[in-house]
């Protein structure tokens, strides 16, 4: 069983990410009907503006940002009563689009995943170094990666790791098979049991290989997953 999760960032509407959930979860039941070794545990997490009731029996939908709140005063963010609202239960904390972008710290992630973690979400937390970083060799890397588990319980049993290497992000080049190897046995020391996914530039073309790395539990997905055929392709190769 290997976690697949797409990360829809900015695109898709609620219309079309309607559609998208429809077709997947045909998708899906048609091959669980095929083949019974089929068991990916996938989760879908669509733009706020697209958040769906979560009525879908063969994945999840998350959310790909929260705050850590019931309700309150923070224009352009929503909080755990919006959420409920749609029964959303999983979230994804950390992603480096936010980090870099958006300016969030260290201690934001650790106080988001504190506050959700105490309410049982099933919590997908994005770690990874940007390419200033990875130049500065693997001791750098390690010791970043390590700075971003701060505040983080890895004891809590709902919790997926995220490994993201920023420069793989989006370049259409994934990490080496070597690199992934290297990164993911480190983390895997550290993390236990903890389900550890790799991000950046995965694809149709790469899943399987990535996917047959010790200590890859599963992708995370951006680009190569916003098109409903890609991403039913990543599944099929994923088996
Ligand atoms: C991501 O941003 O989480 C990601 C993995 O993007 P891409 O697959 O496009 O590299």
């Amino acid at each position: 069983m290997k976690i697949i999760a797409s990360n829809f960032k900015t695109n898709h509407t609620r219309k079309s990410t309607l559609s998208f959930c429809e077709e997947l979860e045909k998708f899906i039941t048609q091959k669980k009907a095929q083949n019974q070794s089929f068991a990916h545990q996938i989760a879908l997490f669509p733009p706020q503006s697209a958040l769906l009731d979560n009525h879908f029996k063969s994945f999840q939908i998350g959310a790909q940002n929260a705050y850590p709140t019931q309700n309150g005063s923070y224009t352009g963010e929503i909080g755990l009563e919006q959420l409920a609202e749609f029964g959303i239960q999983t979230l994804l904390i950390g992603h480096s689009e936010r980090r870099e972008i958006l300016k969030e710290s260290q201690s934001f992630c650790a106080e988001k995943f504190k506050f959700f973690s105490n309410l049982g979400f099933k919590i997908y937390y994005c770690i990874g170094e940007s390419q200033t970083i990875k130049q500065q060799g693997n001791k750098a890397v390690l010791e970043f990666l390590e700075s971003q588990l701060e505040g983080i319980d890895l004891n809590y049993s709902n919790l997926v790791i995220a490994y993201e290497p920023i420069w793989a992000i989006g370049s259409g080049v994934s990490a080496t098979l070597e690199e992934i190897t290297q990164i993911h046995t480190h983390l895997k020391q550290k993390l236990g049991k903890i389900p550890l996914l790799y991000g950046g530039s995965v694809k149709p073309q790469n899943v399987r290989e990535i996917l047959s790395l010790e200590g890859v539990d599963g992708v995370l997905v951006g680009s190569a997953s916003w098109e409903i055929s890609s991403f039913c392709q990543i599944l099929e190769n994923s088996l």
